[in-house]
């Protein structure tokens, strides 16, 4: 199937018009392209629970601490809609950045709480410039449903807590992490690795498994944790930003496993900052 590729508000607006008329439910997947099968899943999950599918492509400026990390972020429009076209997407919305950030654009959006700590710590403003991008995303497109990675963990979070606290009337999706055969998180970073750092790569998803099997075992979390951070620079690891064990439901830190959570960790290989979380579950 063709896809329909719209790049301006008003053109998606009248799509949604004529959709919401016929009272037909919308979804919109929001993403930076470079797609893989990660993003793919929350396509394939959207247009099984929605007569109407919307994917967003925006490499959105804001959230990048470097022009250089910017700049270097791959790209491939052409890619990305090859790879939706087997699926049953009614729109690719890829607007250019002055259509989402007019020249006087002034209006941030900040969710307080859940976006401290963690990555919050070591990229200052970026869960703003992700709460204002999809903020803006789900008011363009009025979708009933919206689809996000439990990859990205935090940003589920923040993303969850902005829809709550502005009444947005939208179902935010969360969907399972998609790995690689070698349990490496698939992200659109990972093409930017070295072909030595992707062989260390997979250690970082091998290390979380081992830890929630641990810690699901009765082993202190404190002792898990600073050996998974040993374990991680002996095998290449260049910085650990963080390891940790948060509360599945709210982000809390847990001292203790009495509750679901997550070990959530993030660390550089070589210039590539990498993110991961594994969830231990009580059931
Ligand atoms: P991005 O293009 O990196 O902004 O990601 C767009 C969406 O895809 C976000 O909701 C991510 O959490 C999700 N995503 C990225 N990688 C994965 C993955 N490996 N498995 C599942 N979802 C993912």
């Amino acid at each position: 199937m063709n896809i329909t590729i719209v790049r301006s508000i008003n053109d998606l607006r009248s799509y949604v018009r004529k959709w919401k008329k016929s009272d037909e439910s919308i979804s919109i997947v929001p993403t930076m392209g470079a797609l893989h099968a990660g993003h793919l899943s929350l396509v394939r999950e959207a247009t099984s629970l929605s007569d109407r599918v919307i994917v967003t492509l925006f490499v959105n400026p804001s959230q990048f601490e470097s022009t250089e990390d910017l700049d270097k972020y791959p790209r491939n429009e052409d890619d990305d809609i090859e790879k939706l076209t087997p699926f049953n997407v009614d729109l690719l919305y890829a607007p250019q950045t002055d259509e989402i950030y007019p020249s006087g654009h002034s209006t941030k959006i900040v969710v307080s709480g859940v976006s401290q700590g963690l990555c919050g710590d070591f990229r200052p403003g970026h869960f703003d410039s992700v709460a204002t991008v999809v903020g803006k995303l789900l008011a363009q497109s009025l979708a009933d449903k919206a689809f996000f990675g439990e990859k990205d963990f935090q940003q589920l979070h923040v993303i969850k807590r902005m829809v709550l606290d502005l009444d947005l009337p939208v179902e935010i999706v969360p969907c399972k992490t998609i790995r690689e055969p070698d349990q490496l998180a698939l992200s659109s970073r990972n093409s930017q690795l070295s072909s030595n750092d992707r062989k260390i790569a997979p250690i970082l998803a091998q290390t979380l498994f081992d830890a929630a099997d641990q810690i699901k075992e009765g082993v202190d979390v404190a002792t898990v944790l600073y050996n998974s951070k040993e374990k991680l620079i002996r095998s290449g690891f260049r910085k650990i930003d963080y390891i940790e064990f948060r509360a599945d439901r709210d982000l809390r830190v847990l001292s203790k496993f009495d509750e679901c959570g997550r070990i959530m960790a993030a660390v550089y290989l070589g210039k590539i900052r990498l993110i991961d979380n594994v969830e231990i579950s009580k059931y």
